[in-house]
């Protein structure tokens, strides 16, 4: 199996450490807002490749942190006039939610910085040990010097970095390139006990220290949105090779961004939709059928025809799984069962084994359906078949992608009523509103939000969102 490393900057046999345990490290989210289709990229394909690892026979242990103490979060929680720890476990649990209805699995750990303060204080206590800590005034600060190799992963020499680099005013910084292990407490900010006195932990340091408490100190996979590789990675490799003096990440993987109108998608750019928005209009298979079309390395440009070009795809491929899960029953036990199931699967693990192409994936899975449905018109294939069938629909469309799920077809298609019958709803209140029948239209709208459904009026029209 291939797997491109951003570190050698090339496909690599995937060899890892202590086979068939896999250990995969995914940067989660700063839990300050709702996250947009831009980070569920990000979070889409890296469930995806940890699922096709476990169908080639891996035991993966994946951790995905949760940034819950972070500037961000600070400012937030002052607009609202809250605490740090409101606002986090506020956009924490919803971050959860909205990963269960993007069909993501859950890691094994959830690991929160706030949670590992004990842990990341002795990492930080090895590095200054080495000498590379030192005492910046406001904050203690990693002194990248002392790391002959820093810059071995985004693969640019120091000065071409520091030629890049914001300086910060009033930083007492050695380099422009130092970063904050542990900042110190300012007034009124939340704060832990330290050896450095009351403060907390710098972003950086938070992913080495919960990586190796988790996963041990040297690791197969590491992997995070494109915009990660520099500063975000590079510290953490400085960070954890100078205190453990190992390798810390065998393959480095990055996925590409979701550009919206040529600029990446993104909180401060304000060109985004949140997963909820999405989520409220459009299947999460179909998101995850849009993903699945490109290859996570590369970008791609998000438009919402894109999106409702693939909810047509994922119907097609739920019309089939519902053909298969109804035959598989009720057709004869005997019958025309000769159609070769393993030359798709066959195919389907050779373009994924080539760094987890998913595109070519997605077309072998395709074809399949294609050449499944032709033969089932043109034969009467019996239970034999209708179950390998199953077995492979499932392998690939569920186990891997995600994007079948034979459990819930039969109340998806209830959903779909759902979704046409609150449609309906909204249009016989638009009428109610040309009628003038005002008293109507605010009892539609009344009786909707009791039972979960809220709607929103705008220009363009009326949308809804479910909130139960
Ligand atoms: P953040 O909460 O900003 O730290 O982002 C969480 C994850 O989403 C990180 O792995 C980011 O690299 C990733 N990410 C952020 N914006 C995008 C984007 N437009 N496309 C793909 N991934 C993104
Ligand atoms: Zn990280």
């Amino acid at each position: 199996m291939l797997i491109y490393n951003t570190f050698s900057r090339k496909k690599e046999e995937f060899e890892p450490v202590n086979p068939p345990a896999v250990t995969m490290y995914i940067c989660g989210p700063t839990v300050y807002d709702y996250f947009h289709i831009g980070n569920a990229r990000s979070f889409i394909m890296g469930d995806i490749i940890r699922r096709y690892l476990i169908f080639r026979g891996y035991r993966v242990k994946f951790v995905m942190n949760i940034t819950d103490i972070d500037d961000k979060i600070i400012k937030k929680a002052a607009e609202e006039k809250t605490d740090t720890s409101g606002i986090a476990s506020r956009f924490s649990d919803a971050f959860l939610h909205d990963l269960e209805k993007l069909k993501i699995n859950q890691a094994d750990v959830f690991p929160r910085a706030t949670e590992h303060i004990e842990e990341i204080i002795d990492v930080i206590k090895k590095i200054e040990l080495n000498g590379a800590a030192y005492d910046g005034l406001d904050s203690i600060y990693y002194d990248i010097s002392k790391f002959r190799e820093y810059g071995k992963l985004s693969g640019k020499k120091l000065d071409e970095l520091e030629s890049g680099a914001r300086v910060e005013v009033n930083s007492a910084k050695r380099d422009p390139l130092d970063f904050a292990l542990w900042k110190k407490a300012k007034p009124g900010e939340p704060s832990w006990e330290s050896p450095w006195g009351p403060g907390r932990p710098g972003w950086h340091i938070e992913c080495s220290a919960m990586s190796m408490k988790h996963l041990g100190e040297s690791i197969d996979i590491h992997c995070g949105g494109n915009d990660l590789i520099f500063p975000h990675h590079e510290n953490e490799i400085a960070q954890s090779e100078i205190a453990t003096g190992k390798k810390f990440v065998k393959y480095w993987l990055h996925f590409g961004f979701l550009n919206i109108q040529e600029e990446k998608m993104s909180k401060s750019l304000g060109n985004f939709f949140t997963a909820r928005e999405i989520l409220g209009k459009y299947p999460a298979e179909a998101l995850r059928l849009l993903y699945l079309q490109t290859h996570y390395s590369g970008p791609l440009s998000f438009t919402e025809d894109l999106l409702i070009s693939a909810s047509k795809g994922f119907e097609r491929i739920k019309n089939f799984a519902l053909l298969i899960k109804e035959n598989i029953n009720s057709s004869p036990a005997y019958g025309e069962s000769r159609f070769d199931f393993e030359k798709y699967r066959l195919k389907f693990t050779e373009v994924m084994d080539d760094d987890f192409n998913t595109p070519k994936g997605l077309a072998v899975f395709y074809d399949f359906i294609k050449d499944a449905n032709s033969f089932i018109q043109n034969n009467k294939p019996g239970k034999e078949f209708f179950r390998e069938a199953y077995e492979l629909t499932k392998a690939i469309g569920e186990t891997v992608f995600g994007i079948v799920h034979f459990d819930e077809i039969n109340a998806k298609t209830e959903a779909g009523i759902e979704s046409k019958l609150i449609e309906l709803l909204i249009e016989m209140r638009q009428q109610a509103k040309l009628d003038k029948n005002y008293k109507l239209a605010d009892e539609i709208r009344l009786k909707l939000g009791a039972i979960g459904v809220t709607l929103q009026d705008s220009k363009e029209g009326t949308t809804y969102r479910i909130t139960v």
